[in-house]
């Protein structure tokens, strides 16, 4: 079976658990560094980006986590939240809080993009998920106080985009066509909606198959202090 770790410091980590099952996967509820142990893949849950941080860092847990992620032997996949933990660059100003960040996807992100808990909504948005043979492929994606990706850089493929309404551009303020809303980089995965949170396992399909190919973890770091 293939190992995934799910992030379980906050947020809905025990929804991605449930989907990894339901693909045929392992997997491991991470909150401390030695569970990562064997994973080939780990999923970063949506939540709160500065309060996950912040618990990862009272648990001393960056350093496995950019450990994992470094080696790039390993897969790892952002949703929401965790889109935003994976980001290199997030947008300046008020709203953007000044979290620690693991990095690594060549992205501008905007936190709270689409508005408060309040503007949270679901919609059907086009996109192409790497190897799913469907033709005119679409998804059910829920945006919860989502954030979007304003800029791609290089090595980065864009999977689904948003297209703003001109009622969505009024209703925000702003003059945007779209956004990005899901991402791949080699072997990392982002995206600002929530597949966990629906019935489909397309995104959670993908992963396993990205993850299949990866090396079980092995922690070279010294194991002092990891179990709280
Ligand atoms: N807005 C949240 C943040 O900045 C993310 C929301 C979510 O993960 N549902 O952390």
């Amino acid at each position: 079976k293939i190992k995934i770790g799910v992030l379980a410091l906050q947020g809905s980590f025990r929804e991605h658990c449930s989907m990894i099952r339901r693909c045929g996967g392992e997997a491991v509820e991470i909150r401390s560094a030695s569970q990562l142990e064997g994973c080939q893949g780990m999923i970063i849950p949506g939540g709160e980006s500065t309060t996950m941080a912040n618990i990862a860092r009272r648990w001393n847990l960056f350093d496995a986590l950019r450990e994992f992620e470094d080696e790039g032997e390993r897969c790892v996949w952002g949703t929401c939240a965790g889109l935003i933990f994976l980001a290199d660059r997030i947008e300046q100003g008020a709203k953007q809080g000044g979290q620690e960040l693991l990095g690594g996807i060549n992205v501008d992100v905007s936190r709270n993009f689409f508005g408060s808990q309040i503007d949270s909504f679901e919609t059907t948005i086009p996109c192409d998920i790497p190897g799913c043979s469907e033709n005119d492929v679409k998804c059910r994606a829920i945006f919860i106080r989502a954030p979007a990706i304003k800029k791609v850089g290089e090595n980065v493929e864009v999977l689904a985009k948003y297209y703003l309404s001109e009622e969505k551009k009024k209703e925000m303020g702003v003059d945007i066509e779209s956004v990005v809303v899901a991402v791949k980089q080699k072997n990392l995965l982002a995206t600002s909606f929530h597949p966990e949170l629906t019935s489909d396992l397309r995104w959670h399909e993908l992963f396993m198959r990205m993850s299949k190919g990866c090396k079980p973890f092995q922690s070279k770091l010294a194991k002092v202090g990891e179990d709280r």
